[in-house]
């Protein structure tokens, strides 16, 4: 079976490896999408000498979904056919985050599926049993795929916010995160105003539901974000860029009293916090993914409310065409891009 690797300088090798077999309390998922999330891009990007001995990593892909395929001994709760999501972590299963299904936060130590474990980038995957999550019927497997990562990441960092139809919010980064909580948002009633740099994010955003769409790179959007909410700022933002100057731009385009979230990872950046937080009276949130529960709810939404998740989808190559597939995601004008197996 094949199996890609992000081995730096933006360079996927594609590796011939042995199919998996799964031991006791394991499943062999025959994979059927995999997503490419921005959270990829680090690893694809990093220089070559960073990320070290190619032999050693691990094969990428952090939103996987599939069927089971072979079931190990001592597996009762799902069967071979099952259609599940997998929730990309693993903990020590027995602590209080393990126990309520944040198993990214154990309290001891933690595996990501994609980094430092194999990810879904592959023919065939191993994992254990309670990182499975059934795929709703009505889902295909790259809306599920969607749901492992980023879009899930979106919906729970709306749900943090209390996001609801009385609301304004401002998304900065219409990315596949952005893009999902731009149409989630939209769903839950709220007005939302939809920031980014890129034309074609743009545009999209507005087909998935953005009222106003701002381009940062014409207009300062601080402004353009006050001028459309009587002077006063947004209800809410989301920052899903992790870009320190788009951080400061959500915190002071938010009005008094306003809620901020940040899920874009990384950088460091700045606060004035006298004027800019305390006196405005802000709550900020971070929110890192979701639970394996929480997992279950996003798919559950979707297919509830009727969100046209498959919308978000612009992409969609075979694993042979995973270096095309990450040149035109690194390229930042896509909506999600996902690996299938047809
Ligand atoms: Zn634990
Ligand atoms: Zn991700």
């Amino acid at each position: 079976m094949r199996g890609v690797v992000f081995v730096g300088d933006r360079q996927l090798d594609m590796r011939e490896l042995p199919k998996p077999a799964p031991g006791p309390g394991e499943v062999v998922l025959a994979m059927k999408a995999s997503g490419l999330c921005g959270s990829d891009l680090r690893p694809y990007r990093m220089p070559r000498a960073q990320r070290g001995n190619p032999i050693a990593l691990a094969v990428g892909g952090h939103e996987p979904c599939g069927v089971v395929a072979e079931v190990g001994p001592g597996v009762t709760t799902v069967q071979v056919g099952d259609r599940v999501m997998m929730h990309h972590y693993t903990g020590c299963g027995t602590c209080r985050m393990c126990r309520i299904g944040y198993t990214q936060m154990c309290l001891h130590h933690h595996e990501v599926y994609g980094f430092t474990q194999g990810g879904g980038h592959q023919d065939f995957l191993k994992v254990p049993v309670p990182t499975c999550v059934a795929l709703p019927e009505a889902l295909s497997f790259e809306e599920g795929a969607a749901c492992a990562c980023g879009t899930g990441t979106a919906f729970h960092a709306l749900k943090r916010l209390g996001i609801s139809g009385i609301d304004t919010i401002a998304i900065f980064g219409q990315g596949p995160v952005g893009l999902s909580a731009t149409q989630f948002a939209a769903t839950m009633g709220a007005r939302v105003i939809a920031v980014d740099v890129v034309p074609e994010r743009l545009e999209l955003a507005t087909q998935l539901g953005a009222d106003l769409a701002i381009d940062a790179s014409a207009d300062p959007p601080v402004e353009a974000i006050r001028a459309l909410t009587h002077g006063e700022g947004a209800d809410a933002t989301l920052d899903a860029t992790g870009i320190p100057e788009v951080r400061l731009n959500a915190v002071d385009s938010v009005r008094l009293w306003g809620r901020v979230c940040f899920v874009g990872e990384g950088n460091t950046t700045t606060f004035d916090v006298s004027p800019q937080i305390i006196h405005k009276q802000l709550t900020i949130y971070g929110s890192w993914t979701f639970s394996l529960s929480g997992l279950a709810e996003v798919a559950n939404f979707v297919v509830e409310r009727r969100v046209p998740l498959k919308d978000l989808i612009t992409h969609r190559f075979t694993l042979d065409q995973a270096a095309e597939a990450y040149q035109l995601f690194d390229s930042g004008r896509t909506g999600k891009v996902v690996l299938i197996w047809p």
